[in-house]
């Protein structure tokens, strides 16, 4: 199935010189959706992950995530932008390119015996998903690997993260 077709492309959103990939228009379209986490499923069960929490990193990390923990058998822990969550949370300060942002998890959602895969929609510099490995890796637990839709492949954000399988569907 022809995905990028799915995908609507955006020039200078949210600002000047980016060229945004917006999913819901994979989204809104039946097969393609289905195909998506289908096909995310089984690259990581080809992959032998073995996972037991799916980590999805606000906001579209949320609807490639919990579909995917649904298909994997495992559980759906949100990492979520600064003040969102309403229990304790641990928090990760990261930087962007004006500025810095924070990722929070809740303090109970994971144990050190936890095996967990990050994923989002897409990866651009990494910096996100990089943060997102800190927060997990801080609390001690193991992570398995990452799942993205789209990689943007010049800007290179693979390189930033951990040495664990880097599992995506579309490459620009
Ligand atoms: P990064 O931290 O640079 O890897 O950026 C990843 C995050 O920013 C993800 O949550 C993406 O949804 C979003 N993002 C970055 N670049 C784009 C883009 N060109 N199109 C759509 N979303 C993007």
């Amino acid at each position: 199935m022809d995905l990028k077709s799915l995908i609507r492309d955006i020039p200078d959103f949210p600002k000047s010189g980016i060229l945004f990939r917006d999913i819901t228009t994979l989204l809104r379209d039946p097969n393609g959706l289905r195909y998506t986490i289908d096909f995310l499923t089984q690259k990581c069960t080809d992959s032998g992950l073995k996972v037991d929490y799916v980590i999805g990193i606000e906001s579209r990390g949320f609807i490639i995530g919990s579909p995917l923990a649904y298909k994997l058998g495992a559980g759906f822990i949100p990492v979520r932008k600064k003040g969102k969550l309403p229990a304790a949370v641990y928090s990760v300060e990261y930087e962007l390119e004006y500025g810095t942002d924070c990722l929070e998890v809740h303090q109970d959602a994971l144990q050190l015996t936890s095996r967990v895969l990050i994923v989002d929609d897409l990866i651009a510099t990494g910096g996100t998903a990089k943060a997102t490995a800190e927060l997990v890796q801080n609390i001690g637990c193991e992570l398995v690997g990452f799942g993205f839709i789209i990689e943007l492949r010049d800007l290179q954000g693979r390189k930033h993260l951990p040495d664990v399988p880097i599992i995506s569907l579309l490459e620009y």
